[in-house]
């Protein structure tokens, strides 16, 4: 720890901030409460909460009382939470008294230990009595390969798995981009991400927090309030769409980005115009850089040297990344084929879930990442695709199958196919293509029906009819195709 007791830990807003001393002690107060509520260490805390302050000093107390954090998204429905708690079987659930009331049912079925509220605005049960906790905490020590996070992801097969994140994967990441970024103590983050996923909750919290240095919190990203804080930050993290927006905004430019050093982008591809009118507006290049839940940090563009548009540079120290073709045989430079990586950052396997586990990883030991990617003769890495399938929309992931699942199970829908496909602000939208059983069937009613099971931002922007889904000679839906049909029907949007 490279931080004094007075600097300031995250400025909450221009009136209060609080500094790495009250987050050391608010964090030993809340470890005590957990503890005394007989949390056990390995125990998970699922936190299904807005983003706050109080969360990050939950995610530390996770941490000091040696408990499993597992974040989820707040869009997720009461439906969607279901899958969660029957999978992470948490003792501990934090969420807002509504929430908590809607899930009695879930929370007796899946025998919750504890259940305590969070409200936006810090009020609730974990923290009104915190200050009657003491301040000191003796940290309960964990291995290097235990688990520290769960965080859900990639569910191809309609539920999402727990990738489980070790302590050893989340120091190691912090230290090579401490190392790839040249973080400094005096480095100021705009903090604009959300907490549920390893971007916001990781990278955007263990680096500053490694070094002393502050955190400008955003609990909701507004474009004003950024473009405020960019003049007096030299860092921001940032998903592709948070850029577009920033980029309609006249006040971004050079002047009210004159104390910034790097504006840093991934979770979704970065658009070469993106990059390009970011740079004429204000001077940056914007450094790209590649990763996943389950690996954290894996690629980055330098910070000295040259940012090449459209592509997310080379693996970060002691991550080795490989390119292999369909029948496992590695490929050359230049050559496309699934990216394959391995290191201190891979995850320990998916959380009580070992099939899913075994053919995650090749018979060597590499993850199988499920992006197609070629890599340069330099070494530079290039995600032209995606294996799996996925859509990432304005930077939160969207599995397809979970909502063709949800549709196929309503009254006159035959089958249905779900893809992304390209939108200005969100990156990618979602699509649906329904064979419906009759003509009576229409997309009002259908988006309607799905609105109370799917989380808003997985609801498909349009419904489009079809006779049939185009299928290969193994029956496989293909998706490109209905990706490149159906490509600008969401350009008016
Ligand atoms: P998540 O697990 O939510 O972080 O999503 C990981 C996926 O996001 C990766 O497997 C990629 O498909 C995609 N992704 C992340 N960063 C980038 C990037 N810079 N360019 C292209 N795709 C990216």
């Amino acid at each position: 720890m490279r931080q004094s007791a007075d600097d300031v830990f995250l400025e909450v807003n221009e009136s209060h901030s609080i500094s790495y001393g009250e987050g050391e002690q608010l964090s030993a107060q809340l470890a005590n409460k957990l503890s005394e509520m007989g949390l056990q260490p390995g125990a998970r805390v699922t936190a299904q909460v807005e983003k706050s302050y109080q969360v990050v000093i939950l995610y530390l107390a996770c941490f000091r009382a040696g408990l499993i954090f597992h974040p989820l998204n707040t869009a997720y429905t009461l439906n969607e939470l279901e899958h969660f708690l029957a999978d992470a079987q948490p003792s501990l659930l934090v969420s807002s008294s509504k929430r908590c009331s809607e899930a009695q049912t879930l929370i007796k079925q899946h025998a919750i230990q504890s259940v305590l509220t969070l409200e936006a605005d810090g009020a609730g049960t974990l923290w009104e009595d915190i200050a009657s906790y003491s301040d000191s905490f003796e940290v309960v020590h964990k291995a290097k390969d235990d688990t520290a996070l769960l965080i859900y992801t990639s569910g191809t097969t309609g539920k999402p798995k727990g990738a489980m994140i070790t302590h050893e994967n989340l120091s190691s990441n912090a230290q090579s981009l401490i190392e790839c970024w040249g973080w400094q103590k005096h480095d100021v983050l705009v903090h604009v991400l959300p907490l549920f996923h390893v971007h916001g909750l990781c990278v955007g919290l263990h680096l500053p927090i490694l070094l002393g240095s502050k955190v400008i919190f955003q609990a909701k990203f507004s474009v004003e309030r950024t473009i405020d804080c960019l003049a007096k930050a030299t860092v921001m993290m940032a998903v592709p769409t948070i850029y577009t927006r920033l980029l309609s905004n006249a006040r971004l430019n050079k002047e009210i980005c004159r104390t910034m050093r790097v504006f840093i982008s991934g979770s979704a591809p970065l658009l070469p115009e993106t990059f390009a009118e970011f740079e004429a507006r204000t001077g940056f290049r914007i450094l790209e850089r590649y990763g996943m839940s389950e690996a954290q940090m894996i690629t980055s563009n330098p910070l000295k040297g040259e940012r090449l548009a459209g592509t997310v540079g080379y693996p970060l120290l002691d991550i080795r990344v490989r390119i292999c073709g369909d029948d496992g045989v590695l490929l050359g430079s230049g050559e496309i084929g699934s990216l394959e990586i391995a290191g201190p950052n891979v995850f320990a396997g998916y959380w009580r879930n070992p099939d899913a586990t075994h053919s995650a990883f090749t018979n060597d030991g590499y993850f199988i990442t499920g992006d197609l990617a070629s890599v340069d003769e330099n070494g530079v890495v290039t995600i032209v695709g995606r294996d799996k399938d996925l859509i990432i929309s304005a930077g939160l992931n969207v599995y397809p199958r979970e909502i063709e699942l949800e549709l196929n199970q309503l009254a006159g829908v035959a089958d249905s196919a779900v893809f992304g496909v390209p939108h200005a602000d969100l990156g990618e939208g979602v699509v649906a293509a329904v064979i419906r059983q009759s003509a009576a069937v229409n997309e009002v009613d259908l988006l309607k029906a799905l609105k109370p099971n799917l989380s808003a931002f997985k609801v498909p922007g349009k419904i489009v009819f079809v006779e049939e889904l185009p299928r290969n000679a193994m029956g496989k839906i293909e998706k490109n195709r209905l990706r490149e049909t159906y490509c600008s029907v969401l350009s008016d949007t």
